[in-house]
């Protein structure tokens, strides 16, 4: 199982934000911001290249509810999914790195 499925089955703790049947937010365990949130669905898709489309519109809406609640929709927010090894993907859990609550800056070379 990977480190994602045990915090999602409750095997490995985290500091939850906010969890619904089918998506899970809880906080970075190694912040890069004022604010960095990671959001998950609890089944199981190695990253975005393979999710199943379908729950994206689910997600979407999951995500602007971690949003509110984070305070974060006026002010604005970065969100970033890596995949697969260029990407930088560490967790093979399909994740969104919300971050923000302060100015994230801009992707630069
Ligand atoms: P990736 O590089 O795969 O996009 O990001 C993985 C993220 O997961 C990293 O930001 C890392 O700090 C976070 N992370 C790794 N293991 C754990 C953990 O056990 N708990 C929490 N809350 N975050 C984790």
């Amino acid at each position: 199982m990977c480190i994602f499925c045990k915090i999602v089955a409750g095997e490995i703790p985290s500091n939850k934000v906010l969890e619904d049947e089918n998506f899970l937010c809880f906080h970075d365990i190694n912040p890069t911001r004022k604010i960095h949130v990671l959001i998950i669905p609890k089944k199981h898709y190695e990253s975005f290249d393979v999710v199943d489309p379908s729950i994206m519109s689910g997600l979407t809406e999951f995500t602007q509810k971690v949003a509110k609640e984070l305070n974060v929709s006026e002010s604005g927010y970065r969100l970033i999914t890596n995949i697969g090894s260029d990407g930088g993907q560490e967790v093979p859990h399909l994740h969104f790195h919300l971050i923000g609550g302060e100015p994230v800056g801009r992707l630069v070379r």
